[in-house]
């Protein structure tokens, strides 16, 4: 018969060849183990990679306090890029795609790093996320608990938010409107578009469905990067304009 070993988290017996010698944060471990190297089960292993990277972007984002400030910085940063020559027309397009690409990351960093960070930092609007996000309205909550509960109800919206995708702008259209009052373009289409190129440039090495490469050349960076700028500099106003605009008021008693 297997020898079976107790998964130090989950405490479930498995055999051993389930179970993973790992390396961790010693958060679950008891003082008596500084080396942090425990036997998990593999379910326990997989679940604590995901939950150190929703942390890890949690902490990112909590740090990014100026989001259009970095946004701008890196449309600059952008804008010089596009105009370096290369030695030939292949290179240039190769390049072309990675800064459009990149382009859609900054405008995505902005609208996650903004979201959040309002959210997490305004009481009125951790309340309005947690009361209309479908999310919350299936994450069940037992009465003892309420307390408790209560007490981590910012990580756990904060971790949501981490992993929502920022990029899915009709999710992300929505989410600004019902929880900021935020308003975006009424025609989204250049931006819809935009993301589902970047789709293909990251996802399927720069062509689309039908196996067409996307024709992605300098100019077409240069006009993503004025449509870009002019939506998020839409939101920057409009969030100065309501009381929203204080993005790090801090967070009375909820
Ligand atoms: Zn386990």
């Amino acid at each position: 018969m297997d020898i079976e070993i107790e998964c130090r988290k989950c405490r479930k017996l498995v055999t051993k060849n389930s179970i993973l010698r790992e390396h961790v944060r010693p958060r679950f471990l008891d003082p008596k183990n500084p080396g942090g190297w425990v036997s998990v089960c593999k379910e326990c292993s997989q679940l604590e990679a995901e939950h150190q990277y929703l942390e890890y972007k949690t902490f990112a984002i909590s740090k990014n306090k100026e989001p259009y400030k970095n946004f701008l910085e890196s449309i600059y940063e952008l804008n010089a890029m596009i105009n370096i020559r290369l030695p030939d027309k292949k290179l240039s397009l190769t390049m072309a795609r990675i800064l459009y690409a990149t382009a859609i990351t900054a405008m995505e960093t902005y609208l996650s790093d903004t979201f959040i960070n309002r959210v997490v930092n305004n009481g009125d609007h951790l309340r309005r996320c947690v009361e209309t996000d479908l999310e919350f309205r299936n994450r069940k909550l037992e009465l003892t608990d309420i307390f408790k509960r209560k007490e981590t109800l910012k990580e756990e919206v904060q971790e949501y938010l981490a992993g929502v995708l920022f990029h899915n702008l009709a999710k992300v259209r929505l989410m600004y409107r019902t929880v900021l009052s935020i308003e975006f373009p009424a025609d989204m289409t250049p931006l819809f578009k935009a993301v589902k190129t970047r789709h293909d440039i990251v996802h399927r090495g720069g062509k689309d469905k039908s196996g067409a490469i996307t024709s992605i050349d300098q100019d077409k960076v240069k006009s993503l990067i004025i449509t870009l700028k002019a939506f998020v500099k839409a939101i920057e106003e409009q969030l100065s304009n309501t009381a929203a605009g204080s993005s790090f008021e801090s967070t009375q008693d909820l």
